[in-house]
């Protein structure tokens, strides 16, 4: 795998990724540096990697995308934003790129997939990348994963029509997370905050976003 190659010689356009995050209003200086360091283009497809620091989502097969380098610093920024974290749930790993940001700002990074071919390319990019605090599995994330509960913060990088119950169950005291909510065309990004040790919740939309929608059961 190329480990640099493209990296190195794209510095000046990762530059302008970072620039262009900051101008939509990015500030967690620890999560632009993250993203600036961390290889777009290994989580792509060779065909499309030229096109891995730009602002977009693109296609990683079987109808998923990665997503927006945009949605993921804001989505890592809101996770933050109420103090470093130690345990942090994901549910959709797609190419991995996500945990792989997470990883590199939180202790230890859970993340689920239902497609067993993209957990597969992910895990090995984890492997490949020396990525040793992401433990991956494949299973249907809309029910969390209760095996390793309670997280500090959960973000999900699928859209559900409405928040589902076991990702709140599943938060620390004072857990964060970060969901799309909605119907394919019609979606906003929520901050879900629990208060306390209490099982009431502080809810916040921050955006409309468009994510691909959570699916139940697992495919092979
Ligand atoms: N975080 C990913 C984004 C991938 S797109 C990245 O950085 O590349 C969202 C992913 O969520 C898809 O791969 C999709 O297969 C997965 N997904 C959808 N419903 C799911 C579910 N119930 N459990 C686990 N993964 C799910």
């Amino acid at each position: 795998m190329d480990l640099d190659g493209v990296g190195m010689t794209s510095r000046r356009t990762r530059e302008r990724l970072i620039q262009r995050l900051k101008d939509n209003g990015i500030k967690d200086q620890k999560v632009l540096d993250i993203i600036r360091v961390t290889p777009r283009h290994l989580f792509l497809d060779e065909a499309l990697s030229h096109r891995a620091y730009e602002d977009t989502a693109l296609p990683i097969g079987f109808a998923q995308t990665i997503s927006q380098p945009y949605v993921v610093a804001l989505m890592t920024e809101l996770l933050l934003s109420r103090g470093p974290l130690k345990k942090v749930l994901e549910v959709g790993t797609g190419s991995g790129y996500q945990a792989a940001i997470l990883s590199q700002l939180v202790e230890q990074v859970y993340t689920v997939e239902r497609i067993k071919p993209l957990l597969n390319k992910a895990k090995e990019r984890f492997r490949q990348l020396d990525m040793r605090n992401v433990t991956s599995a494949h299973s249907d994330g809309g029910v969390g994963w209760p095996e390793h509960a309670p997280y500090d913060g959960i973000i999900s990088t699928a859209a559900p029509e409405g928040v589902p119950d076991e990702l709140l169950y599943q938060l620390a005291p004072d857990g964060l997370l970060v969901i799309p909510i909605g119907s394919d065309n019609d979606q906003e990004l929520r901050l879900i905050k629990r208060i306390g040790d209490s099982q009431n919740y502080d809810e916040e939309v921050v955006e409309k976003v468009r994510f691909v929608p959570l699916l139940s059961g697992v495919t092979r």
